[in-house]
């Protein structure tokens, strides 16, 4: 997968592209990830990228044009390939494992990160393919969602992870939240590890931790129960 990032700080992605999962991915080639400053597309010696905005307001709104050309450079074939181009924003559709699952299957994104009071609505109606929020509050920049929604797909490309750690993570299976794990000691400060998981007897440890799991998504996120109407 190539993944494009376009960006006004694209120093940021440095720390969190270099360790971890991400690095791994870069490593063994499943991944090729690109960072582009908006402002290489601004048109004037200042390097402007954001204007006022009409009708008044405060703030700064990113242009259309520069977008328009960065698009342009990096994905001349958007529309006839494989190529999903994402706009990072509050005013998306919240991001889920399920879109994680279904961008982690594409062979190329670009994703625009903003800044400042956001963008020309003219970039949202005529150049992007979607809209996506990472949750229903508003950050500096569209910097961290962008690595959030990355690091999401990232760790879906075959190969990058280990199969059955991905299939019993929280959200693989159908909207429930991952069953209690312990580690050693057995016994810490006579804090206990169920007895069950001891036992050896992997059906009823299977089956404990089913149980498990349907009860800590009742608790934590009764929405997720609703949804599946379990
Ligand atoms: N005025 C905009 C609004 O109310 O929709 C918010 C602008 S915000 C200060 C600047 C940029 O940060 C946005 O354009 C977007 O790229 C990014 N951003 C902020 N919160 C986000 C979120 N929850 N999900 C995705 N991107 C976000």
């Amino acid at each position: 997968m190539k993944i494009d990032i376009i960006t006004l700080f694209p120093g940021m992605f440095a720390g969190p592209f270099n360790d971890s999962i991400v690095k791994i991915a870069k490593e063994k080639k499943l991944v090729k990830i690109k960072m582009h400053n908006l402002r290489k597309w601004a048109k004037d010696k200042h390097k402007t990228v954001d204007d006022r905005p009409y009708g008044g307001g405060k703030g700064m709104v990113l242009m259309v044009e520069p977008i328009f050309e960065a698009l342009k450079a990096i994905a001349p074939k958007a529309k006839t390939h494989q190529t999903k181009t994402i706009l990072l924003s509050p005013q998306g559709k919240t991001f889920t494992q399920e879109k994680a699952k279904e961008l982690a299957k594409l062979d190329h994104l670009v994703l625009i990160a903003g800044h400042y009071e956001g963008f020309d609505e003219r970039i949202r109606e005529n150049l992007i393919d979607e809209e996506i929020s990472i949750g229903d509050y508003v950050l500096t920049g569209g910097e961290l969602p962008t690595m959030t929604v990355i690091d999401a797909i990232v760790r879906l490309i075959p190969g990058v992870l280990d199969k059955e750690a991905k299939e019993n993570e929280s959200f693989s299976k159908k909207d429930l939240l991952d069953y209690p794990q312990y580690t050693r000691p057995s016994d810490f400060k006579d804090w206990k590890v169920p007895e069950i998981l001891l036992s050896g007897n992997h059906a009823e440890i299977k089956k404990w931790r089913k149980e498990k799991s349907i009860e800590k998504t009742k608790k934590a996120r009764p929405d997720l129960i609703k949804k599946t109407n379990r």
